[in-house]
């Protein structure tokens, strides 16, 4: 009557065991012995996708006119205006609660205007879903960084090129579509070069640090080949050095071409990179202006401070 006693003991010793060295499965350890290679890029090997054209600079790349949200009662998007010109940074700045990321949900389709209309290189895109915006050229980052954490930093880059592939499940299945992926894993592979994280291609995303992330995030938004970069606090919870790196890196964007809103209640962030700023209180746009102009506006001031400047 004791072979009883024994199994429970050696199922719980087993069990320990698992739960100390192997927690996510055999197969991590596996993986280690016998490395799997995950889709590589070849960038030799695989042709370009082809480039969107980028806008001149100056012209109007974005034009927002009198956008308004209701929530219920709350008013969280207050006819709103603004516009955006290629080859810009402006900052969307505002306490919390101001209507910044839903400003950026009207703007990406992610959320409908109650009223208003939104502009995107000319073309009336309001109604419009976000997946048929996003393929307009325009790309954007949500304030929670969204990963696949198993994942290496290559796919999960990859994905942002998504919407430039052409083959589905069906060719999928029969492997009609490596051409396509090698070319857009070559195309995800250069956006990370761009952003300046070459070294950490093949690791996955889960194992690096907040600031890395948000970087790669940017990389992701690239691969989709936008002509207007639109970033939810980038720089929330980066230490300085990362806050740093990652202005630089905007900085190098715009130069290329690249068009920026970006959203950000950390201003002296802001302060020195962008061209202009547009300030939201309670959901309505308070102040406009180059930011040496909104650094000294005293209703910025008052809604910053809450009176105490004045
Ligand atoms: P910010 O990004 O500037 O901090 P948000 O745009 O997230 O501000 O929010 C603006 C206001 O709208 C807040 O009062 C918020 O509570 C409200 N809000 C945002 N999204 C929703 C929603 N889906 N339903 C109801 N209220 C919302
Ligand atoms: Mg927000």
């Amino acid at each position: 009557g004791s072979g009883g006693n024994f199994e429970t003991v050696v199922f719980g010793v087993l069990l320990i065991g698992i739960l100390q060295t192997a927690r996510e499965g055999l197969w991590p350890h596996l993986a280690k012995v016998f490395p799997v290679k995950s889709a590589e890029a070849r960038p030799a090997e695989a042709a370009e996708l082809p480039a969107r054209p980028l806008p001149e600079k100056g012209t109007p790349l974005l034009e927002v006119e009198h956008a308004r949200k209701t929530f219920g009662g709350l008013v969280a998007v207050n006819d709103v205006s603004f516009e955006v010109r290629a080859g810009e940074i402006v900052g969307l700045i505002g306490p919390n609660g101001a209507g910044k990321s839903t400003t950026f949900n009207l703007v990406t389709g992610v959320a409908h205007l109650t009223s208003g209309t939104v502009r995107f290189a000319g073309q009336v895109i309001s109604g419009l879903p976000s997946r048929a915006i996003c393929k307009l050229g325009m790309a954007r980052t949500f304030q929670h960084v969204k990963l696949v954490p198993d994942m290496s930093v290559l796919e999960n880059v990859a994905l942002g090129a998504h919407p430039r592939g052409h083959m589905g499940v069906r060719h999928a299945l029969i492997r009609l579509d490596r051409a396509e992926e090698a070319r857009i894993m070559a195309e995800a592979a250069r956006q990370i070069e761009r952003v300046g994280l070459g070294a950490l291609m093949h690791r996955p995303a889960g194992s690096l640090a907040l600031g890395q992330l948000r970087i790669v995030e940017i990389a992701r938004a690239l691969c989709l080949d936008p002509s207007l970069l639109l970033l939810d606090e980038p720089a929330a919870g980066l230490r300085h050095k990362e806050k740093q790196a990652l202005a630089d890196l905007l900085v190098k964007l715009r130069a290329e071409g690249m068009s920026v809103l970006i959203v950000e209640h950390d201003m002296d962030f802001l302060m020195g990179i962008t061209d202009r700023l547009v300030v939201l209180d309670f959901g309505t746009r308070i102040a406009t202006g180059t930011p040496a102009e909104i650094r000294v506006n005293p209703a910025v001031l008052e809604a910053y401070l809450g009176g105490a400047a004045a």
